[in-house]
């Protein structure tokens, strides 16, 4: 059975990449026909924020990315909150010990910074603990078995590191990219056990993908570095044959493609890069999201989708049921992927567009209602069918064309110095005559006829006081069909707002 996970840290707002990191976890379960884990990993104390699991909480359940398990939702391969585990990592650790594969290690950071500078100072690029330095330094491998016996009685703060053999090739076949590999001189004696008694991730991921019988490792490409030590782990553990297949995304860039999207891009690009709207409670920093700003979560998962994964067709319009019955690992593209926010907007556009007009209706209602307008169904339908074509958000109904509803009291000033003459004036006054003695049925036909037959008793053009007309209703020079704007006001209220205009 397929089992993966989603394991993100509660360190702050989830970033947009995660949100598609579980997205396609989420999908090559469900298309697979197996299980979506979600694992929080709060064993960094330090970097803990208040709110952010709420956070991951509420952004799957937003999208509809719903986990089979996780830590509100348990599976019997608990507990699914790494913290919650904390009394287990040791064992995992000391088993190493015991094997050989990881020592104590009692440096103190004024030891560790000696190093890093002795090893600057002879010019090695990358000064690290690894298995040339750690010969030079106070662990488990240098000290006398005695004195580290008397260490840890004495209690001691002490870390547990892994021991990278010097010489070995790493080798791991990953699902994007393919073969990876890397030769262990390149890497260091990772810390597994931190001196406070927690686990690195390092530890916690394995341990924890292991007991919970994770199959593939779906994840960031800024893990890919990480991969060479976690493949050993499993090595040194022993659990080899069942090492999950690992598949690392491609980053998400910037729009001009330069340089990684990061956390604190929102400001500076003028969209958000985050689900939902953020507050740290404890700091008051917030940030955007992008729910909030009107964006559908069908629409904005169809969008998400499309980050770093194609169907190999033109097809751009798939529903989470279509997505998963699509989706496959190696439509995944290697290179990185351009945020495109247009991109966002055009999927928000189509899937409003898509909607029926009485669902949408209902935002336009309430969006009247808290403006202090109580506006009828019909009419909150109306104004839909007129302008669903014109909107990328739904708080645009309201926000631009509450002028249907709302008699204007400003007119557009560069569109009235263009427009608006003495030819405007005399079909207007005339017009607004004729509407006083209508008694007909008023459809956007008939307004029409009316209004050329107004235009043809002054001699007038039609088309050359057009945009005059639509300002004197409307407020301003461009909007949906001037003639069902008329129709759903009706006669008298169309006369009145002309003589205001005239006046
Ligand atoms: N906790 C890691 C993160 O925040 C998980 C990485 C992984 O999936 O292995 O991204």
């Amino acid at each position: 059975e397929v089992r993966v996970r989603f394991a993100p840290s509660p360190t702050g707002p989830l970033h947009i990449g995660g949100v598609r990191t579980a997205l396609y976890n989420y999908l090559f379960a469900k298309k697979n026909g197996g299980k979506f884990l979600l694992r929080i990993e709060d064993t960094d104390q330090t970097r803990f924020v208040p709110g952010a699991e709420d956070y991951i909480k509420d952004s799957l359940e937003w999208l509809g990315i719903t986990a089979d398990e996780s830590p509100w939702n348990p599976g019997d391969v608990g507990p699914y909150r790494q913290s919650e585990r904390k009394a287990d990592y040791m064992q995992y650790a000391l088993d190493l010990v015991e094997k050989g594969h990881a020592y104590y290690a009692f440096d103190t950071s004024e030891e560790l910074e000696a190093m890093r500078e002795r090893l600057t100072a002879a010019r090695v690029v990358q000064p690290q603990y690894n298995s040339i330095t750690r010969t030079q330094m106070k662990n488990s491998l240098t000290l006398s078995e005695e004195e580290v016996k008397e260490r840890l009685a004495s209690g001691d703060p002490y870390v547990i590191r892994v021991k990278i053999p010097r010489k070995e090739e790493v080798r791991l076949n990953d699902m994007i990219r393919g073969w990876v590999m890397v030769h262990s001189s390149t890497l260091d004696d990772k810390v597994l056990m931190k001196s406070d008694g927690m686990p690195t991730y390092h530890l916690a991921n394995i341990v924890d993908d292991h007991l919970m019988e994770i199959t593939h490792v779906i994840r960031g490409e800024e893990w890919l570095p990480s991969a060479p030590l976690h493949v050993l782990l499993y090595k040194f553990f022993g659990w080899e044959s069942t090492m999950p297949q690992f598949a690392h995304l491609p980053l998400l860039l910037k729009p001009d493609g330069n340089g990684k999207l990061s956390k604190r891009d929102g400001d500076k690009l003028g969209f958000p890069v985050f689900p939902l709207n953020w507050e740290n409670k404890a700091t008051g920093e917030t940030a955007a999201g992008f729910r909030e700003q009107g964006y559908l979560p069908d629409a904005f998962l169809n969008f998400l989708a499309f980050l770093g994964w194609n169907p190999g067709n033109d097809q751009e319009i798939f529903s989470k049921e279509e997505l998963v019955e699509a989706f496959s690992i190696e439509r995944i593209g290697k290179s990185g992927t351009k945020f495109d926010i247009a991109k966002a907007k055009w999927y928000n556009e189509q899937y409003l567009r898509s909607k029926p007009d009485s669902e949408l209706a209902e935002f336009v209602a309430a969006d009247a209602k808290s403006s202090g307008t109580e506006i009828s169904p019909e009419l909150a339908e109306n104004i839909v069918r007129l302008t669903k074509e014109r909107v990328t958000f739904p708080s645009e109904f309201w926000k631009d064309y509450q002028y249907i509803v709302i008699a204007p009291d400003s007119f557009d000033e560069q569109v009235a110095s263009k427009k608006w003459n003495e030819d405007a004036v005399k079909v207007l006054t005339h017009y607004a005559g004729v509407l006083d003695n209508f008694s007909g049925t008023f459809d956007a036909e008939t307004a029409k006829t009316l209004l050329g037959e107004s235009a043809e008793a002054e001699e007038i053009k039609l088309g050359k006081v057009m945009q005059a007309v639509r300002l004197a209703v409307t407020g301003v020079g461009g909007g949906p069909d001037l003639m069902e704007i008329f129709a759903i006001l009706g006669t008298a209220e169309v006369a009145k707002r002309i003589r205001f205009a005239l006046d």
